[in-house]
């Protein structure tokens, strides 16, 4: 390139050199080079119209067009230039195209919006899961198209972790877990897979357990009320069928105890027992809870502190509050060994409001935390057969927990006692009515 520009550079001084000469030859020199200029910028406007009537209409097929000098070289250069550009397009739309009938291939419905939720692409089965249209729907806002509020405040709240489950707003027998991811800039992914079988399985599973606990609460109430009237006759009995009879009966309320949490659980679960979105007084809640815990405390004599520091409302099923707050209060009693310190709180601050609580107990191994509310989960299995008790108290607290939309932290270390806390969103707080609060006072 550097010798040709010198060549062409040559070439110019001496066709100047030229003209001057014939100049020169006439008497006149300046004229033969002004002569000269005035060709070679003639000459070089000419070649420029060309490569601007060119670049206004490249074409694929189109030869670069053909010149002199070093504008030869630049039509060249720029052709070759253009060609590459037209092959990595290709190449790049290929790319594009081979993305778009994989994810057209995909079962699952896999939808791209900006931060706003206006819709930019999907695949086939989204439009099959969700209904969208492809003609109609494009730059409409996805919240237009799935009308759930659940799914409006998952998808502004950016916190994705866990899936959202809901049914599909197109056909409503299918059960979708949607999953959002971000992208670029502040875009969302959001990936919808049909879970129908799944859904209709883990609701098979939860009947069935509802059905079956509640088929057996009769006979053994049957068997349980036979066994109390002879345990109260034990005294008539031969000696060598009291002490069994004695275990019969505690072994038959330990059952019953299993199977009234068996069926709240599956209450819970499948929405049965809805959240009435009616107003809890937690502070009065609190406090029959703890005369019940003192009462079970008995002979262990647990010391017991009660702390509300606000008297506000909780929107929220009383009875499922009432099943969960006492289950940890229970626990705590159960846990703490004898003259332990109990402290039951009731707190707000901007996150929301919070229930503690906190006991002087044996306090649980980190490791076993995350698990623990799992159904049948027990810290310490050999310990649990003294506590009496049923190993679901802690998912009846999470589910209710989810009900409310709240959730549950456990902080523990052996020894050291634990402090299970519920955290409940701020818009579950509601002020009292004012005769109400006169009512109280
Ligand atoms: P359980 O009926 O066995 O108490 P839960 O679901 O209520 O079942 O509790 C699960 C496990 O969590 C218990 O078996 C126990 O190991 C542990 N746990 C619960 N509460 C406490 C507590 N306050 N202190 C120590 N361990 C606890």
């Amino acid at each position: 390139m550097q010798d040709n520009w010198s060549r062409y550079l040559r070439l110019i001084i001496s066709g100047l050199a030229g003209t001057t000469l014939v100049g020169l030859y006439f008497g006149e020199p300046l004229y033969g080079l002004v002569v000269g200029l005035t060709i070679y910028l003639w000459l070089t406007l000419m070649q420029a119209r060309r490569l601007f009537r060119w670049l206004a209409h490249p074409s694929a097929t189109d030869e670069a067009p053909r010149s002199i000098g070093f504008w030869g070289d630049i039509f060249n250069n720029l052709h070759k230039l253009h060609q590459n550009h037209l092959r990595t397009q290709d190449r790049l739309r290929a790319q594009i195209n081979r993305v778009q009938e994989s994810t057209n291939a995909m079962r699952d419905g896999v939808i791209m919006t900006d931060a706003r939720g206006t819709m930019e692409w999907w695949n086939g089965s989204a439009e099959y899961l969700l209904g969208f249209r492809r003609n109609t729907d494009r730059g409409q806002y996805i919240h237009n198209l799935i009308r759930t509020p659940a799914f409006k405040s998952y998808f502004d709240s950016r916190d994705y972790r866990e899936p959202l489950e809901i049914h599909s707003p197109a056909r409503p027998h299918i059960h979708l877990q949607i999953q959002i991811s971000l992208f670029g800039d502040d875009d969302r992914l959001i990936v919808a897979k049909d879970v129908t079988r799944l859904y209709q399985l883990e609701q098979m599973r939860r009947d069935f357990v509802g059905n079956v606990s509640h088929e057996m609460r009769t006979p053994l109430t049957v068997i349980s009320g036979y066994l109390e009237t002879l345990v109260d006759h034990a005294d008539e009995l031969p000696p060598k069928w009291r002490r069994a009879i004695r275990t019969m009966a505690a072994q038959s309320s330990r059952m019953e105890a299993l199977i009234t949490d068996l069926i709240l659980l599956s209450r819970i679960e499948t929405g049965e027992q809805t959240v009435h979105d009616s107003l809890t007084d937690v502070d009065q809640l609190i406090q029959q809870i703890c005369q019940d815990a003192r009462a079970l405390s008995g002979e262990k004599q647990h010391e017991f502190t009660v702390n509300v520091t606000d008297h506000r409302l909780l929107k929220g099923d009383e009875s499922q509050l009432r099943s969960a707050f006492s289950n940890l209060v229970f626990n705590a009693v159960k846990y703490t060994p004898a003259g332990g310190h109990i402290t039951v709180s009731w707190t707000t601050n901007r996150e929301g409001a919070h229930l503690s609580v906190k006991d002087t107990g044996i306090g649980i191994d980190p490791v076993h935390i995350p698990r623990l509310t799992e159904r049948f989960y027990r810290a310490d299995p050999s310990r649990h057969k003294d506590t009496g008790g049923t190993g679901l108290g802690l998912a009846i607290v999470k589910h209710v927990l989810l009900n409310h939309d709240g959730n549950l932290e456990i902080r523990s270390r052996i020894g050291d006692g634990s402090e299970f806390i519920c955290h409940f969103p701020r818009e579950r707080l509601e002020e009292r009515a004012p005769e109400a609060t006169a009512g109280t006072e």
